[in-house]
C-alpha cells in the first residue's frame, strides 16, 4: 500500500549523486484535528507548485508526506481514536501491525529512512489544539545546550515567516505522558543531527501583530501556515549553508516576497512571506496546556 507522498523532482533527479536532505511530515493522527489537513494541504500545494522557492527546495530536499495517519478514525468521525479505539499517538514505541497498521508502516518507513545515507533531518507531526491560540511547536529536551539551540532554529525561522506562528508558545518537554508520541519517540530514535517537532495550530484563532483582538482561522489561513512551513525549509537550509545563495537564481525574488492572502483558488504560487512590520503578536503569559 503506497499511501505516502514523495515530493521530489527537478534536476537533482537526473543526478542521483547529488546529496539531498530528507524531511518527513505526518498529519491527522488525531482524526478530529481537521486543521492539520489544511496545513498539510498548504505544504503540498506549495511544494508541487512552480514557485521558484518550491523548485529550489525540490532540487535539494526530499519530502515524504503522510497526510492522514488515522484514515479509519477520520472516516468514522472519531475525535481522537482509531477504528479499534486506540490513540495512535501513544503507540509509537511498539505499534502492532494489526492494531495500529498505519503507524506500524510509517514507523518502519521512518526507521528505514533514518538508516539511509541521505539522512533524515526533520520529522514534523501536525496537530490542532483546542485551547491554545496561534500556531506553535513542541520539541524535545536535550542535555547539550548546543543541540537545544539548534532545535530552536526552525521554529524561530517559521516565526519570522508566519504571522500566526508563536515562538513564545513553542515549548520543549519530556513529559512521561508524551513518551508514546511520534515526536518524543523519534526524537530518541534519530541521531543528534535530526529534529522532531509537533506542529500545533489553534482550532479557533490567532493574535495578529498590532492587533488586540483574535483573528479567527479559516481554511485558507491554515493552508497559508502550511505554505509558510514549507518555505521555511529554504530559509533553514540557506541559514546553514546547505543551499548556497550563489546557486539561487531566485534570491532577489525571495527577499521581495509579500504576503499572499489567497488560498488554493490562487495562482498556486502562494508563499505568505511577511514584512518586518508584520511580526505576529506573541501571546505571552499563556500556559501550555498540553499536546493534543
Ligand atoms: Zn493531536
Amino acid at each position: 500500500m503506497e499511501f505516502h507522498t514523495q515530493v521530489s523532482a527537478g534536476p537533482a533527479q537526473q543526478n542521483p549523486e547529488k546529496v539531498k536532505k530528507l524531511v518527513v511530515l505526518t498529519a491527522r493522527v488525531h482524526p478530529g484535528e481537521s486543521p492539520a489537513s489544511f496545513i498539510c494541504q498548504g505544504v503540498i500545494d506549495f511544494l508541487v507548485s512552480q514557485h521558484p522557492v518550491a523548485q529550489t527546495l525540490r532540487d535539494h530536499v526530499i519530502f515524504k508526506i503522510v497526510p492522514m495517519l488515522n484514515p479509519d478514525g477520520v472516516y468514522l468521525g472519531n475525535y481522537r481514536c482509531s477504528l479499534m479505539g486506540f490513540d495512535l499517538n501513544r503507540h509509537w514505541q511498539e505499534p502492532s501491525p494489526w492494531a495500529h497498521p498505519t503507524l506500524h508502516a510509517v514507523k518502519q518507513l521512518i526507521v528505514q529512512l533514518s538508516q539511509d545515507p541521505v539522512g533524515l533531518e526533520f520529522y514534523i507531526d501536525v496537530h490542532a489544539h483546542s485551547t491554545m491560540m496561534n500556531g506553535f511547536m513542541y520539541g524535545n529536551v536535550f542535555e547539550e545546550e548546543e543541540r537545544v539551540q539548534r532545535q530552536a532554529v526552525f521554529p524561530r525561522l517559521l516565526c519570522q515567516n508566519a504571522p500566526d506562528f508563536s515562538f513564545s508558545n513553542t515549548s520543549f518537554n519530556r513529559d512521561v505522558v508524551k513518551a508514546g508520541t511520534g515526536r518524543r519517540f523519534l526524537g530518541g530514535l534519530l541521531d543528534d543531527t535530526s529534529y522532531c517537532y509537533t506542529l500545533e495550530v489553534s482550532f479557533y484563532s490567532y493574535m495578529a501583530a498590532g492587533s488586540t483582538s483574535p483573528v479567527p482561522y479559516t481554511e485558507d489561513t491554515y493552508m497559508k501556515l502550511g505554505r509558510n512551513v514549507a518555505r521555511t525549509f529554504l530559509d533553514y537550509y540557506r541559514h546553514n549553508n546547505f543551499i548556497d545563495d550563489n546557486k539561487l537564481q531566485i534570491s532577489n525574488h525571495i527577499n521581495s516576497m509579500e504576503v499572499l492572502s489567497q488560498g488554493r483558488q490562487g495562482n498556486g504560487n502562494g508563499n505568505g512571506r511577511t514584512s518586518g512590520s508584520e511580526r505576529r503578536a506573541e501571546r505571552k503569559n499563556q500556559s501550555i496546556t498540553g499536546e493534543y
